[in-house]
């Protein structure tokens, strides 16, 4: 049985301060939202970032549990200012934070500003979002992002600083580069969990741009990569990494639990 799925996988509670994202990744399942929801007009409007001054500023509670911030943008150059507020009242109501981000060089620095008003230690993860090493691949799929070297600079920069460093790999966009990938990040120095996770719904999430040039092409690729043969063979050369953590999606299809054990007999 799948115990939780999506960010409920990783935490209690998600905190957000901003409306939009300026990465623009193709897939992002928050763009698909606030479009459903009429959060925004136009799936162009998603990179006009927005923060959200009340929601930045708005005094914490201490919540029961792992609050992950943020979950539906990232921690960008235009919304430093909003994020820092928002993390500083979360560490000071005590809260322990998972901080999920594509990790531009900016973020460490903005991480330690805030730690410096916590009340205790290790009360933030950074949580590295690194779904591939090819810089090609990444600019297609993650236009506005860091570049994926940048991302392994914030790590080894995070880990100088003494932050636990964890990995997200969903969705994992290289399969077949998948141990390239996990021993690029611990060689960084990340020590935490590294999880694996497919590309979920993308015909549906990249609704928004089909007939882009390419894009079509590049899904058909990515659906190749994740048949249950191949993410069979992924499990099997990473599972026994003591790190290495499998999302619902792997878990489903292969029948384990998210440390790799097998669910049933
Ligand atoms: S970084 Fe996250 S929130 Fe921002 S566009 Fe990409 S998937 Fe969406």
């Amino acid at each position: 049985m799948i115990r939780a799925t999506g960010t409920r996988e990783w935490s209690d509670h998600s905190v957000n301060c901003c409306l939009g994202c300026r990465h623009g990744c193709l897939y992002c399942y928050a763009r698909q939202a606030a479009l459903r929801w009429g959060k925004i007009e136009a799936a162009a409007d998603w990179t006009n970032e927005r923060a959200d001054a009340d929601a930045a500023t708005s005094r914490r509670k201490k919540y029961q549990g792992t609050v992950m911030f943020p979950t539906t943008h990232d921690i960008t150059a235009g919304n430093g200012g909003a994020c820092l507020s928002a993390l500083v009242g979360l560490l000071q109501a005590d809260n322990r934070v998972l901080v999920v981000s594509k990790a531009a060089g900016h973020v460490p620095p903005l991480l330690m500003a805030a730690h410096h008003f916590a009340r205790g230690r290790g009360q933030i993860e950074l949580r590295v979002s690194l779904t591939c090493l090819s810089y090609e691949m990444a600019v297609f799929w993650e236009p506005g992002a860091p570049p994926p070297a940048e991302r392994i600079e914030a790590i080894k920069s995070a880990r100088r600083m003494g932050m636990e460093v964890s990995i997200s790999a969903e969705p994992l966009l290289e399969p077949d580069l998948a141990d390239n990938l996990v021993l690029k990040v611990m060689a960084a120095g990340a020590e935490g969990e590294i999880w694996i996770g497919a590309a979920n719904q993308f015909r549906a999430r990249t609704a928004w741009c089909r007939g882009m040039h390419g894009l079509d092409a590049a899904i058909s690729d990515i659906e190749a990569g994740q048949t249950p043969a191949k993410m069979r063979a992924v499990y099997e050369i990473l599972n026994g990494n003591p790190q290495v953590r499998w999302k619902d999606s792997y878990q489903r299809v292969l029948g384990i639990d998210a440390t790799g054990r097998p669910t049933h007999a």
